[in-house]
């Protein structure tokens, strides 16, 4: 007998909403189901009178592929929104990322030239360090002791939850500067907010697909396997074969949210704490993505914390342990006829939401 679905969509993510809108339009019929009360995974806002609450963290869309821009905005259109975080150190604020801007604010200077010349001088200090072994030491070789001090040891050792010493030093291999008074933090060609908060671009992609809410898969999987010819799974991957091969690691984070009676709280929606004696990493002004003129505002302090079962899996931590551990589960997986794995959780990687809806882009290709 057919089953009645050809797609159990476990996860209403981004990754399992663009699979679920190429699988309709290739005529394919999808449940989607997911263990929240809502769709969108961590794209996910709330709205709080009229402003667009990120309640899984800051959210902003970026990329450099035009094809995945022009895909998303035949659902919603975007706001001009432009990154440019605050660093706020002590009682000082520096401009993000290192650009003339920062360079200004911390020494004064006034020209790249100027610029070049105090950054060579701060990095000569370290030049004995030919191989950096972790990430401190990376920071001083490219930066020197200053921005590494000031904007990156306090916020990364309390992000990581390890002193940058015992961090590897790739997580900031890349860090860019610009010898240009230019705020905005990335480098891509396109960027902004839809209109009207992500929630309409999940509902655009889902339009017309079955979904269920408050539904954990593991729960019911026997029932749920029963109705689809075939599964996409967007949740954790050492889960989905009850951690055989041993736990994946991931970072957590928690928010608390505050409305406050005021109009404009920080001027700004991101700003950074880089000192480590400041508990939070940064401070989330939701009305400042989209422009918002309310009379109120609502604010989320960001927490890094550890993870543990109940807990939000925000960032896996891919280092080599926990990759030598997820490439045996991506071998069970290559072995697991009729399951399909997706997603930031699915694939244990780190992928911004323009690589998801690459990804789910390029899988439904192959596929339909
Ligand atoms: P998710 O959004 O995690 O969706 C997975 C879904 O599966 C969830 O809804 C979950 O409830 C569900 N699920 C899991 N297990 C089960 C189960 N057993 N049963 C049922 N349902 C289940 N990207 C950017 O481009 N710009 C940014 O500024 C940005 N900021 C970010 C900030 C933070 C703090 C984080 C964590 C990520 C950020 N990202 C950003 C990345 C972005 O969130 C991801 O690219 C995108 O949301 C991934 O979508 P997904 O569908 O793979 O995963
Ligand atoms: N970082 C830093 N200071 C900052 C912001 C970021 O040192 O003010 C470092 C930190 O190590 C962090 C990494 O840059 O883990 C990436 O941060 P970003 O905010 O770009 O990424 P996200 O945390 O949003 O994924």
């Amino acid at each position: 007998m057919g089953k009645k679905y050809d797609y159990l969509i476990v996860g209403s993510g981004l990754f399992g909403a663009v699979f679920a809108h190429e699988a309709r339009r290739a005529g394919k019929t999808c449940l989607v189901v997911d263990k929240r009360n809502h769709r969108g995974g961590n794209i996910y806002c709330e709205d709080v009178e009229g402003i667009h609450v990120h309640k899984y963290g800051a959210h902003i869309f970026h990329t450099d592929n035009k094809e995945v821009w022009n895909y998303v905005n035949s659902f919603v259109e975007f706001n001009r929104y432009t990154n440019s975080p605050v660093a706020r150190y002590q009682d000082k604020l520096y401009n993000l990322p290192f650009n003339m801007n920062t360079f200004y604010q911390l020494w004064g200077v006034t020209t790249p030239a100027e610029a070049q010349a105090r950054i060579e001088e701060q990095r000569a200090e370290y030049a004995h360090i030919t191989e950096p072994a972790n990430l401190e030491e990376q920071a001083l070789t490219l930066c020197g002791k200053d921005i590494y001090e000031k904007l990156i040891k306090g916020y990364t050792e309390k992000q990581w939850g390890r002193a940058a010493t015992e961090l590897p030093a790739f997580i900031i291999r890349r860090l860019p500067f610009r010898f240009t008074f230019d705020n905005n933090y990335f480098n891509d060609a396109y960027q902004g907010i839809p209109v009207g908060g992500y929630n309409v671009l999940i509902d655009a992609l889902l339009e017309g697909v079955e979904v269920r809410l408050g539904t954990d898969y593991f729960a019911h999987k026997a029932e749920l396997d029963m109705l689809a010819g075939k599964v996409l799974f967007t949740g954790c991957i050492d889960e989905f074969f009850d951690y055989r091969c041993g736990h994946l690691e991931y970072r957590s984070l928690r928010f608390e949210e505050r409305r406050l009676k005021v109009e404009n709280f920080q001027g700004n929606a991101v700003v950074n704490y880089t000192e480590r004696a400041v508990p939070y990493t940064r401070v989330i002004e939701h009305k400042h993505f989209e422009y918002g003129r309310q009379p109120h505002t609502v604010v989320t302090y960001e927490y890094p914390d550890s993870f543990a079962p109940g807990k939000e899996p925000y960032y896996p931590v891919n280092d080599e342990k926990n990759g030598r551990i997820y490439e045996d589960y991506r071998q069970l997986a290559l072995n697991t006829p009729g399951v399909l794995f997706g997603g930031r959780l699915g694939r244990y990687t780190y992928a911004d939401m323009d690589d998801t809806v690459a990804a789910a882009l390029k899988l439904a290709r192959e596929i339909f």
